[in-house]
């Protein structure tokens, strides 16, 4: 309300209109609900092997006290659930340790062809002991791939990939593990090409845009019998971003599925 009596020195220092500055909270709330649904997640993800473990322990307080062949077996669950907790752990750890660190530091240089080899040679035990091979095949073999990276995000990404081919792919007997330098289709800009390619089951299509979302998983059983955590991904989608990479998924059903990683040319980050 105007006051008539004021003067004009006042009305300077008190003006009868306020100014109105409008923020989009669109972007800010999205990314405070996404906080929100991720530790209701990870709470939910904890608390069901938790909740096992109880039951477990209360059952041989109780009636199973004197059961020696319920004790094996109870017991045998009982490790199974809370060493499930502890790759969830480990797994949240590592994605909030990566999600904190800025972009990688240019001048530190890697070479992509010792690392697809430490990979293949790193899980080819695994591999062996879940019926696969993993076969490699590395263009100008001789000549380095090099890359501005951090060597163990990148071997941790190589190998959330390929343990996820042997894990999901198995049904076919080998995992193709190759690496190139080539154009982009579009732009024509030059980068490092890592496939991983497997003879398995495949993805459903109505999946692939949604695989590295925290806690995505197609099949929760399977995921969960082959030790899964949905965290995987995730994880690899967080790297490859510090290292202004891209993962890509092509997958046919029954055929199989090859997942890419794609690195800039130091030179053309
Ligand atoms: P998880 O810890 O469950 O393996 P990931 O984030 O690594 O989680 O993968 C997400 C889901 O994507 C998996 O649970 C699985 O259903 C599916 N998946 C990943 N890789 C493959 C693959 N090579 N073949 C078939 N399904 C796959």
């Amino acid at each position: 309300q105007r006051d008539k009596s004021r003067s004009t020195k006042d009305e300077a220092r008190n003006p009868d209109f306020i100014l109105l500055l409008f923020h989009d909270q669109t972007e800010q709330k999205n990314i405070e609900r996404m906080r929100a649904d991720f530790v209701a997640n990870a709470s939910h993800e904890l608390r069901t092997p938790l909740a096992s473990l109880i039951g477990f322990i209360e059952t041989l307080q109780g009636p199973a006290k004197n059961d020696v062949v319920a004790h094996e077996r109870f017991l045998g669950i009982m490790l199974d659930q809370a060493e499930r907790m502890s790759r969830l752990i480990s797994d949240l750890l590592s994605l909030s340790r990566i999600e904190m660190k800025a972009h990688v530091h240019p001048e530190t240089k890697v070479d992509l062809v010792k690392i697809v080899k430490h990979v293949a040679d790193a899980l080819g035990p695994l591999a062996m002991e879940m019926g696969v091979r993993i076969e490699t095949d590395i263009e100008n073999e001789s000549e380095r791939q090099m890359v501005a990276g951090d060597r163990d995000e990148l071997v941790q990404v190589l190998e959330n990939l390929v343990e996820n081919a042997i894990k999901y792919g198995r049904d076919g007997e080998k995992i193709l593990l190759s690496s190139a330098p080539i154009k982009d289709a579009i732009s024509g800009a030059p980068f490092y090409a890592i496939k991983i390619r497997d003879y398995g089951p495949g993805i459903p299509a109505e999946h692939l845009p949604r695989l590295t979302e925290r806690f995505y998983r197609v099949d929760v059983a399977t995921s969960r019998e082959q030790k899964g955590t949905g965290l995987g991904l995730a994880i690899v989608k967080h790297i490859l971003t510090r290292h202004k990479g891209r993962l890509m998924v092509e997958s046919v059903a029954g055929e199989g599925t090859t997942f890419q990683v794609r690195l800039p040319l130091p030179s053309h980050e």
